[in-house]
Formats: structure tokens, sequence, C-alpha cells
């Protein structure tokens, strides 16, 4: 007996190296910090004469473990074996995964000017005066205590997690979530965060990880707005380059939605979250060391050949104006064709619908030429708190008033979508588990005051109102009866409402003969259909189904051949270049883009 308990006690060990130039960083550490997280058993990592715990971002990340360096891991406990053996598995995925942001190839300098040569964050062209950031922390009243404002501040980067999926910048929101837990465990009160900031963030000082210290300074600054203690910074109203030493990631919104033209920072690096959100906001950045530059002074911010050029001269102002209007002209190329029909060079006329997610988003849609909605993903209106009746009622008029064709989802949570007002178990598959229609059953009152909102805000108007992960013809029956009952039991008359499914699970794919016979429409989640057709889950760190397999093509076709009643594609695949050509040739006719996307599609469209 003690034999056993000696071997299920007995540590177990493993060196592993670092073969990424990164070092191991913050993203990485991130999500090993999550896997270790799941076991119960003792993780730690053992380092020169330093041995941390695991399960903690910034434990991990004092090791400052850079290219070449080995540790041991080291697991003990329940399932020790197998703790070790999964975080051996991720670790090197991650180490072969973990790609150098590869530096930008610049265009060569023809300026007469002089100037400071930095590194290309994004390209573009900016011609401004400089403007110096500057902020006030501003006092404001609060009714949360730390640990709320703690909480809360946790929940809030799951959100933003959650929300970012569709995009490349969703680790960053997941590491930082990581750091703060692991930063919350040790602070009873803000002094204790911020001393612990300012102490693991002077580690960080000089080391490959030093860019990261504006993560830390961002999460303090998050708790304390729960705190009430706010930042305010100030920006021009008329066109400006923002030179600063850094940026905090959680500012890139709010920067983008002033007239900034362009960003010098200072002390990040191409890799930072900074850069990477700055790259996704499309804002011309460089990093250059600008010190001896003076505020209000019009420079060129050349983020084609990485440079500043102060004090140009003449010459170089219409050199960088030339450039700005060829990389201006491109765009508007693209864009001035966008609210006329996309007809393929075979004269099909294709529609080309948005996927939203809110108000903003469907205004976005609009202006950017699309004819529709193909899918508002009702679950991203409201994020932080639960939306009354008459909340929920004006936001869906306000969305519907925008377009006559309209495609809204009733609430998809589960799976990779959390909403921090609904409480659903905690799964072992939640892909698998409670998610779409199936909250239907779970959590009836919610499903149903969102159909009453969305009836009330039809009024009178045609509407197409579809379900989530519906997987056999008795789920859809039952949910439309549902939805007739609430109409019932409210007195509203639903006559005009089309009822229609995702295809996102495969058994649909068997079931379309008898699916003709009750749905009105039907739309393919190509994203979910992927996952469960590969059984890969669509957010998994280090596994990636093929999105452009043959076999997702063959399943496109088995619809389209069985179907009689009209099919849309909504996932990403509808925006892919080489996937739009194929989805065409296999019939497809309605194709639901993020708003973004809707001028390049119909161009795809236009020469396919
Ligand atoms: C899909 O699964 O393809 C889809 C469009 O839905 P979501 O990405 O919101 O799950
Ligand atoms: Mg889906």
């Amino acid at each position: 007996m003690s034999f056993f308990k000696n071997l299920l006690c007995k540590p177990q060990t493993k060196k592993l190296s670092i073969t990424s130039n990164n070092g191991f960083h913050l993203r990485p550490v991130a999500q090993f910090v999550s896997l270790a997280k799941t076991y119960s058993c003792q993780v730690t990592v053992a380092f020169k004469d330093k041995t941390v715990d695991a399960k903690g971002v910034n434990s991990l990340l004092s090791l400052s473990l850079e290219k070449g360096d080995s540790f041991t891991l080291v697991t003990k406990g329940k399932k020790a074996e197998e703790a070790l053996e999964k975080l051996h598995t991720l670790f090197e995925t991650l180490m072969r995964n973990d790609k150098e942001v590869k530096e930008i190839e610049k265009e060569t300098y023809s300026y007469r000017g002089s100037a400071i040569e930095g590194e290309i964050i994004s390209e573009g062209i900016a011609i401004a005066p400089l403007y110096t950031y500057t902020f006030k922390e501003i006092l404001q009243k609060s009714d949360f205590s730390f640990q709320e404002a703690l909480h809360k501040s946790v929940n809030e980067l799951e959100v933003l997690y959650t929300t970012h999926q569709k995009n490349n910048t969703a680790s960053i929101y997941l590491a930082q979530k990581e750091l703060l837990t692991s930063l919350g465990q040790k602070s009873q009160t803000l002094t204790d965060l911020e001393q612990l900031v300012e102490k693991e963030s002077q580690q960080l000082l000089g080391t490959k990880l030093d860019s990261k210290r504006s993560d830390y300074q961002d999460l303090l600054q998050r708790v304390k707005k729960y705190l009430g203690i706010e930042l305010k910074v100030t920006f021009p109203d008329t066109p400006f380059i923002l030179l600063a030493d850094d940026l905090f990631p959680s500012e890139i919104d709010t920067l983008a939605k002033t007239k900034v033209s362009g960003v010098v920072l200072k002390e990040t690096s191409t890799n930072s979250h900074t850069a990477i959100l700055l790259r996704g906001a499309g804002i011309t950045s460089l990093i250059a060391d600008t010190t001896q530059l003076l505020t209000e002074t019009k420079v060129i911010l050349d983020a084609f050949c990485g440079a500043v050029v102060y004090a140009p001269s003449s010459n170089d102002l219409q050199k960088a104006t030339n450039r700005l209007q060829k990389d201006e002209a491109l765009k508007a190329l693209a864009s001035t064709k966008r609210f006329e029909n996309a007809t393929t060079s075979k004269g099909k006329n294709i529609k080309v619908l948005a996927n939203v997610a809110d108000v903003n988003s469907a205004k976005t849609a609009k202006e950017e030429g699309a004819e529709g909605i193909g899918l508002l993903r009702s679950e991203f209106l409201f994020k932080e708190k639960k939306p009354s009746l008459e909340v929920q009622i004006q936001a869906y008029k306000e969305i519907f008033t925008l377009f006559d064709d309209l495609t809204i989802r009733t609430l998809d949570i589960g799976g990779d979508k959390a909403l921090p007002y609904i409480n659903l178990p905690k799964e072992d598959n939640p892909f698998l588990g409670i998610r779409g229609v199936r909250l239907f059953q779970t959590n009836p009152g919610l499903i149903a005051e969102q159909l009453q909102a969305i009836f009330l805000a039809s009024k009178n108007r045609a509407l197409k109102i579809m379900f989530p992960m519906i997987s056999s013809v008795e789920e859809f029956n039952e949910a439309k009866l549902f939805a007739q009952k609430v109409a019932k039991k409210h007195q509203l008359d639903i006559a005009q409402l089309q009822f229609g499914i995702m295809i996102e699970v495969p058994s649909v794919l068997f079931l379309i003969e008898t699916f003709n016979e009750v749905v009105d429409f039907y739309s393919i989640g190509t994203n979910d259909l992927t996952q469960y057709l590969f059984a890969i889950e669509r957010t998994h760190p280090t596994l990636k189904a093929d999105t452009l397999s043959p076999v997702l093509f063959d399943a496109i076709e088995a619809i389209v051949k069985k179907a009689t009643k009209p099919i849309s594609i909504c996932g990403e695949l509808a925006a892919n270049k080489g996937a739009i050509p194929k989805l065409l040739n296999l019939g497809i006719k309605t194709l639901s883009v993020s708003p973004k996307n809707v001028a390049q599609t119909k161009e795809e469209i236009r020469h396919a």
C-alpha cells in the first residue's frame, strides 16, 4: 500500500528547453498556466536556484526564461504523470508555434530632410503635427471594494477574450486575465497590488519581457477604474501624430476613435500587445526614440520606410503626400463600388450581407455597403449585465430600422461564448454541452424574454429568426413551438416571421430532406461546422482544423444538393478569397461576412 502511496506522491520531472526566439513570454505562459490550473496536483518550475509555482503567470514570468534556457518541470500529487505529459506536449507546441513577428520590410528612404529611423509596427503614411501623450488621474466616487474591483476586472477580461475570438487579439486578453488573477491572489488592497506591480515590472526592466511592463500598468489601471480612479487623456480634435513612451493595450480602442494619424512609441516592441492592437486597428505606427523631437511641429511619419522625417522640405512633403494619396486610392477603389451589386463575371448576382454584433457594427455594415444582416449575433449585444425587456426592444429596433433583409440569431451562449450574468454549470466538454438552442431547456425565462423583445421590436415587418446549434428536427420544432407560445402569451402576431436554422452540427447534413419540410431557410456556420466535423475545438491553443479542407466543401455541396430552402453562409469561410469562387461554383448565392469585409468580398465576387 505504502509503495503505491509513494508512487502517487513521487514527484514527476521533465527537463524542458526554451527554443523560441521570443523566450517564454506572457501569451504562451498564460496558456501553460491555464492548463496547469486544470490539475489539482502541485506543478512547479525549477530554474537555476529558484523554484516557482507554475499555476501563477507572474511567478513563471519572474524567471525571465529566454531562448537557450532549460528548466525542470515538476508535478506531484493526483494525476502528476498525466499533468507532466500534457504540459510537456503543450510546451513543445507553444515553442514550435511561437513565431517571432517578422520585421516588416522597409521601403528605401528617399527624403532629403533629417530623420529618425525606427522599427515599423503598422505600415502607412501620416503627415501631421506631433502631440505628446499626457494624462491626469481623476477621482470619482466608487461603491466597489478592492476585491469587487478585482473580480470585475477579471470578468471584463474574460468577456474581452470571448468577444475577440474572431481575431488574433484574443490571446492577449487571456494572458492579461491570467496575469491579473495571479497578481490578485497576492493582494489584499490596492496598495498591495500597486507594490506588486511595481516590483514585478522592475524585474522585467531591460529583459526580453520589458514591453510587458505596460500590461502590468494596464491591469492596475483596469482595477483602479472600478475604484473610481480614472485616467483622463485628452487628444487634439485635429489630425495628430501621437508621441508616447508606451501606451496601455486598453487605450488603443479609444485612440482609434480620435483624429489620430499615426503613433510613434519609444518603449515597446513589435511583439507587444500594444503593437498587435495598433496593427489590428490599422493605425500607422513606428517604434523610434523621439526624445529630441518637438511637439506641435509637422512631421512625416513614413511607416513604409520606417522613419520620422522632422523638418521636412517642401519636396519631402510633396513626396509623402503622393505616397499617401496612392495608398488611399487603392483602399478607395475597393470601397467606391461597395454599394453596387456584386455580380460575377458570368452575370450571377450574389447577395452580400453582414455579420453584426450590436448597433454600431450594424451601422458600420450599412456604411460598408452590406445589403442586409445575415447574422445578428445577439449574445454580444449586452455583454456586461442582463438587459431589461425595454432596453432589448430599443436595441433591436435601432438595428432593424437599418435594413430590410434581417436575420437574428437567438442567444448562442456556451462553449466559447460566456456572459457574466448567465451562470452555466462547469462542464468537461462545454462545446458539446449546454450551448445555443439547448438554453431553451435550461434558461427558458431568458430566451422567452429575448423572443418577446424581438417580436415587439419587429412589429409587422419580415424578419428571419434563426436557432443556433440545432442537431435534430425535433429540436427545431420544439424551439419554434416555444417561440409561438411566447407570441401567443403576449398576444403578438408573428405570422410574418420566418424560422430557420444554423447548420453547424454534422447530424443536420443527414436530415436536410426532413428539415426542408419545416424550416424557412438555412445558414451555414462554417466556424462551428468545421470544429464539429474534425472534432477540433475552435479555440484550441495548439490544434488547428483545416478551414479550407475539401471535406468542408463536400459538406456544403451535399447541403446545396438536398436543400429546397434558401441557403446562406455566415462563417468566416464566406469572406475567404480562396473559398469564394468555390462556394459560388457550388451554387451559394448569399454570403454574410464581417462589416469590414463587405467591400472586398463584393470585389472578389466580381472577379470570380
Ligand atoms: C459559425 O459557427 O460559423 C458562426 C457563424 O457562428 P459563431 O461563429 O458565432 O459561432
Ligand atoms: Mg457558430
